[in-house]
């Protein structure tokens, strides 16, 4: 199949590099002439919402997948009157506005934070009154790796956020005092069969993922009720291919925080882990083709995200069990350009790979 991806940034890079394999050719899309994926793959040069780009794009694809869940949602309907969109434009509209998405959650028996909308000074007295404080204020739509939000802790600072953030299409969400983040990353095909991959826990500073481990450690539990949770979720969006849920383990209960409707940054470890990647089975849920197993082929796997530079290969590859992923970016602070994935044969293994590689990337972007 000729399939089309809405952005070509390293997500888009790694599904071409999956889907050629399979048969298929890869076509992208992406305002940057240098976008990683098309230094493997061909790629048109236009913006999101550039009709004549978009119709490029149409033409030349049997069906169309995104790397990114900002793509503006009609464009994703334009592109859907030309040829086939997956998943739909539904998954997308959802997640692009934090308040629609919790409150799906929610209907859904998914639980959330606390959350209520804040536009004015009055709905964000009101707000308070439902989340507490401390809480978090964000931005409704357009935020990602931890940009357009501030941690508040009084009503003052709330005012201050507000102002710093744009004033109204905002959320306010409760604090959640969680002890780890964890994330579920799914697949669905196109006749509704869902495999779920092992729990992920993931490490983040900054708003920005640095490290996952999979299986998270004692999640043996908590993968029963993530599966359960995404594929109510995938179910009710009628999605296919690939999503990530990402959730506050609490305890042992699961808070969800939000979903990316796309291959997912913790789900990098699939790429050696697993028996079938997150990116071939996204490549095979689109194209129709039957899904492969999302069992892990080592004991324990890791990722570590290279940011704002790369190490030398050389000495990442030394490392043992660790494979070497560069998305042929230019570096820049706070950019991902690379990340190295680790396998091992049992926990300690994993720990000492990660603990080397998670120097090598901190000494980086010191
Ligand atoms: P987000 O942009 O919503 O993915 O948030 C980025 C990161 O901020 C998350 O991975 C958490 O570490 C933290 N965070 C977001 N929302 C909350 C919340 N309601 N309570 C506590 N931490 C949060």
């Amino acid at each position: 199949m000729r399939i089309g991806i809405v952005g070509g940034g390293q997500l888009g890079r790694m599904l071409a590099l999956a889907a050629y394999p399979l048969g298929h050719t890869i076509l992208s899309l992406d305002c940057n002439a240098d976008a990683p994926a098309g230094q493997v793959a061909p790629l048109i040069v236009g913006g999101f919402s550039d009709e004549h780009a978009l119709a490029q794009l149409a033409e030349g694809s049997d069906v169309i997948t995104f790397d990114f869940e900002n793509v503006p949602a009609d464009s994703a309907d334009w592109l859907a009157g030309h040829t086939t969109v997956l998943p739909g434009a539904n998954a997308l509209r959802v997640a692009q506005d934090r308040i629609l998405e919790k409150t799906l959650f929610r209907e859904l028996g998914i639980p959330t934070p606390q959350f209520a909308a804040v536009d004015d000074q009055s709905s964000l007295d009101a707000a308070i009154e439902v989340t507490g404080i401390p809480a978090v204020m964000k931005t409704r739509r357009l935020g990602y790796d931890g940009k357009g939000q501030r941690v508040v802790n009084s009503r003052e600072q709330a005012l201050e956020a507000m102002d710093q953030l744009g004033r109204s299409d905002l959320i306010l969400e409760s604090l959640v005092s969680f002890q780890r983040e964890v994330s579920v990353i799914a697949v669905r095909s196109q006749t509704g069969e869902v495999l779920s991959y092992p729990l992920t826990e993931n490490v983040h500073r900054g708003g920005i993922l640095r490290t996952s481990i999979a299986p998270a450690p004692h999640g043996e539990v908590l993968i029963g009720v993530a599966s359960k949770h995404i594929e109510r979720l995938m179910n009710y969006l009628d999605y296919v291919g690939v999503l990530a849920l990402e959730l506050f383990d609490c305890d042992g209960t699961l808070v969800a925080n939000e979903f990316a409707p796309r291959v997912h940054n913790s789900g990098h470890w699939t790429i050696e882990g697993a028996a079938t990647s997150q990116f071939e089975n996204h490549i095979r849920a689109i194209a129709g083709m039957p899904l492969g197993s999302t069992g892990m082929c080592a004991t324990s796997a890791g990722m570590v995200n290279f940011i704002g530079g790369l190490p030398p290969a050389g000495k990442v590859l030394e490392v043992t069990g660790a494979h070497f992923h560069d998305y042929g970016k230019l570096p820049r602070p706070g950019r991902k350009v690379g990340h190295a994935t680790v396998t091992a044969a049992d926990a300690q293994g994993l720990a000492s790979s990660m603990a080397v590689l998670t120097a090598m990337a901190e000494s980086i972007q010191a």
